[in-house]
């Protein structure tokens, strides 16, 4: 599929409007499938437990009933977007792309993006997560749809009143059949698919009234067009009255201490995509992201500079230990300033405290920098274990570049393959020295014939470990000496038959040393 041209191109064989959610009957059909199916197991085990009281039995059964209530609540998130109780704001669609398509940093060598973002000062008016959220659910099925290599276009423009966002791939393709189901909770082709993901496309879509087009070709590719109504001038950025827990007097500590589970709310519905990964990163990293922003906020309002310092660097050893994506981190603590500066409105409003044009800037300095500090810290100390990871990783190699391998008590051979350079020949006399002390070998064979080319550089350093050797009784013998590298040494006039014995092939020496 061509990755332009998408806007106003022929039509594809197979485009489909699609106006309406999955019918009852469908949707009843998914959930048979996913929820009776434990709720089977648990009657089952039930059965068992009248028989014989099991410990295990209740744990299966429990984690069953679990998996059944998860799929549900997912049904109705997906489904009822309006439950989440996010406020609609004017959204540039365009900003919102950006970001979710840096969550896929990772695919850069894999997949190529091609951006063509026109009319980019248009917005929308809707749930911004929510509408994120989305664009993340149809990016990543993108990503999923390429195999190996490919690309995936998207547009972002404004046509009759509306906010155009294509999102093409050269993917694998939809067959005809199946585009009628893509709106289907539960509907999905894939081992590990949970189905939900399209369906909360269609209905964030629909409810912020605006369109799906899904146009594919079977081994092709896929293009879904979402357009969604321009917003006609509204302010760009509003506060947001909260209803909060509030009592005289309270201080802001137990202000957020009170509304702590509003907080944890807010936080999730404003980094969207880092939500489905909380789970996650408490699994791979025992990172407990709710508690930790919590702590960090508790840390901001009090401005306790050096425990965010301490615990910023803590993280961000963690955070690269477990390989965590960067990303992520940085929506999660976009989300966090933004939560708090929202808390921080809704406290003075309660408190009816008619703000000192002084003290809001205090405010605003102590919190933001703060903020700031703990970015600075994560990030430093990110990079310095990841520093540290290579540097080990370099010496892993190198001791891997000079493997000398004992054959018997006082011999030892060196095979060497690949390019050397200079550094790499560096290690080479610094390892070789090293091992003469410590194993008192008194005979090296270094086998030459996995090395195409020496420049006279290295040749030198070459020349300098036999050399090294003698003075430390051990002889050397190399083996395997390419033509190539026989016609530089004649070139520079040096050979290595005045310091070392040659063999013609590796298999020569070692039968002739193994003997004696
Ligand atoms: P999931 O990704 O968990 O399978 P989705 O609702 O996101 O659930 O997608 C449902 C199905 O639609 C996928 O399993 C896949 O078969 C198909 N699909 C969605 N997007 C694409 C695409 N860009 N290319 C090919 N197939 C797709
Ligand atoms: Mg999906």
């Amino acid at each position: 599929m061509q990755p332009n041209g998408h806007l106003n191109q022929e039509p594809k064989k197979n485009e489909i409007h699609l106006s309406q959610l999955a019918s009852v009957g469908q949707v009843a059909a998914g959930i048979a499938h996913e929820v009776r199916n434990p709720l089977t197991a648990v009657k089952g085990f039930l059965q068992l437990l009248r028989e014989k009281h099991e410990e295990r039995y209740v744990e299966i059964a429990q984690s069953e009933l679990d998996n059944a209530l998860h799929t549900l609540e997912n049904l109705l998130q997906v489904s009822k977007p309006d439950l989440e109780d996010e406020p609609s704001q004017p959204t540039n669609l365009a900003v919102e792309l950006e970001a979710v398509l840096q969550l896929f940093q990772d695919q850069i060598y894999r997949v190529q993006v091609i951006t063509r973002f026109e009319k980019t000062d248009a917005s929308v008016y809707g749930k911004r997560n929510q509408l994120k959220k989305a664009f993340f659910n149809l990016l990543k099925n993108a990503y999923e749809a390429i195999e190996d290599k490919g690309v995936i276009s998207v547009s972002h423009t404004v046509m009759n009143g509306y906010v155009m966002v294509t999102i093409e791939d050269s993917g694998a393709g939809i067959p005809k059949d199946k585009i009628v189901l893509l709106s289907t909770p539960f509907f999905t082709t894939k081992s590990q698919g949970t189905g939900m993901g399209l369906t909360q496309v269609f209905s964030v879509v629909y409810e912020h009234g605006g369109h799906i087009k899904v146009e594919s070709e079977e081994g092709l590719g896929t293009t879904f067009t979402i357009s969604i109504p321009l917003d006609q001038g509204r302010q760009k950025y509003e506060v947001n009255k909260l209803h909060m827990e509030f009592q005289e007097g309270q201080e802001l500590r137990d202000f957020f201490e009170k509304n702590k589970k509003m907080f944890e709310e807010k936080l999730l519905q404003e980094a969207v995509n880092v939500k489905d990964k909380v789970e996650e990163i408490q699994t791979i990293g025992n990172i407990n992201l709710l508690h930790n922003a919590h702590k960090l906020v508790l840390f901001l309002i009090e401005g306790r500079k050096h425990d965010i310092i301490v615990f910023a660097k803590e993280e961000g050893k963690i955070w690269a230990k477990h390989a965590l994506t960067l990303s992520f981190k940085l929506e999660w603590i976009h989300a966090l300033r933004r939560v708090v500066w929202g808390f921080l409105y809704n406290y003075d409003r309660l408190k009816d405290s008619v703000l000192v044009r002084e003290h809001f800037y205090t405010q605003e300095k102590q919190i933001n920098e703060l903020l700031d500090q703990f970015l600075n810290y994560f990030f430093i100390s990110y990079s310095q274990y990841k520093d540290e990871l290579l540097r080990s990783h370099r010496e892993m190699v190198e001791d891997l570049s000079v493997p000398i391998i004992p054959l018997s008590e006082s011999m030892c051979i060196l095979p060497l393959i690949g390019t050397i350079d200079t550094y790499r020949a560096n290690t080479i006399v610094d390892k070789v020295i090293n091992q003469i002390g410590v194993s008192r070998m008194q005979r090296l064979i270094i086998d030459l014939s996995g090395v195409a080319y020496m420049d006279t550089a290295v040749i030198s350093h070459l020349l300098k470990v036999i050399d090294g050797s003698s003075i430390m009784g051990c002889h050397v013998v190399i083996t395997g000496v390419r033509p190539e590298i026989v016609k530089t040494m004649l070139k520079l006039g040096v050979s290595f038959e005045q310091k070392a014995e040659t063999k013609g092939t590796l298999q020569q020496a070692l039968s002739e040393y193994l003997r004696m």
